[in-house]
């Protein structure tokens, strides 16, 4: 018999005293509910994603959101945001609760607190709702570049980052629309609750975020103004909301329809990217490109040297 599991993605930008202790009273909870997953703790706040038991799921929320035998001195986790997708069982190997120095790696110049500044929060209704009226705005996609290649709404740009932390550095991209109407996206929100907050401090004049990111919307509206799937991180890779979608990724290296994601086999890259079943049973492993596959054959002659 298969128990049916719960996958819960929640996030909440709180201060978090002692997130040490925190972690550990966290890892207590989840261990005793047989949860596996990623959290990150950190002194802004709380982020992860858990599948266990839709009953032990249902525990660690009302836990959370009772404060049930959560000190006070941890912070207040009243009001966490919970999302749920149907599990698969196999979503994660193991639970992991870290303590990091930010709950999204941003390293922002200046720090940017959420709760302070932040973009307007807009739902999927009001979104899907700004696409039917046609309405004169950008979505910018704060998301690697490798989730936006697998699936994207209409109207996005991308600042063009491999990982969220370049995104200061890559606010030139996007300067040309500062001006205009702009929502920030992500998978489920957690990240652009601050990437919507450094626009904001870096002179954009109208941002709002999307509440909930891309998943929410697409439980609500699959398949509208959204083509391709979602990546997300745990070893289901992608989820699709819908039967009837339209695959828009491509193999790096033959350029295919392919929504194929590996990690490259260059130990000093490990970059992950799509390629195709054909492309890699051609090579004998997926290398992102040709200087990838060069570096791996090369390091590969020293060792047998
Ligand atoms: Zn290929
Ligand atoms: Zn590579």
């Amino acid at each position: 018999m298969t128990i049916e599991t719960t996958i819960n993605i929640f996030y909440k930008y709180t201060p978090i005293a002692q997130p040490e202790h925190f972690r550990e009273w966290l890892k207590g909870v989840c261990t005793a509910l047989e949860l596996r997953g990623r959290i990150i703790v950190a002194s802004e706040g709380i982020n992860g994603t858990l599948e266990g038991a839709a009953e032990a799921i249902a525990q660690f929320e009302r836990t959370l959101h009772a404060q049930n035998g959560v000190p006070s001195t941890y912070g207040d986790f009243s009001d966490v945001w919970f999302k749920h997708s149907p599990g698969t069982g196999v979503a994660f190997p193991r639970l992991s609760v870290r303590v990091r120095p930010e709950i999204v790696t941003l390293r922002a110049p200046q720090k940017i607190d959420p709760n302070k500044v932040t973009g307007t929060h807009i739902s999927a209704d009001e979104l899907h709702e700004m696409f039917e009226n046609d309405e004169d705005f950008v979505i910018i996609d704060m998301r690697n570049d490798y989730e936006h290649r697998v699936g994207h709404f209409e109207k996005s740009v991308e600042p063009g980052t491999e990982n969220f932390y370049e995104l200061p550095e890559k606010l030139d991209n996007l300067a040309h629309l500062k001006d205009k109407k702009v929502v920030t996206v992500c998978t489920y929100g957690v990240r652009c609750e601050k990437a919507s907050g450094l626009l904001k401090k870096n002179g954009f004049k109208d941002v709002s975020q999307l509440h909930g990111g891309i998943g929410t919307y697409m439980q609500k509206y699959p398949g509208k103004h959204f083509r391709g799937s979602l990546y997300v991180f745990d070893q289901r890779l992608r989820e699709q909301f819908t039967d009837s979608y339209e695959v828009i990724a491509e193999c790096a290296r033959c350029g295919v329809k392919s929504e194929h994601i590996v990690n490259c086999a260059n130990d000093l890259c490990h970059k992950q990217h799509l390629q195709c079943e054909a492309c890699i049973e051609e090579v004998g492993a997926p290398f992102c490109n040709a200087q990838c596959a060069q570096q791996a054959t090369q390091a590969e002659g020293t060792t047998v040297a």
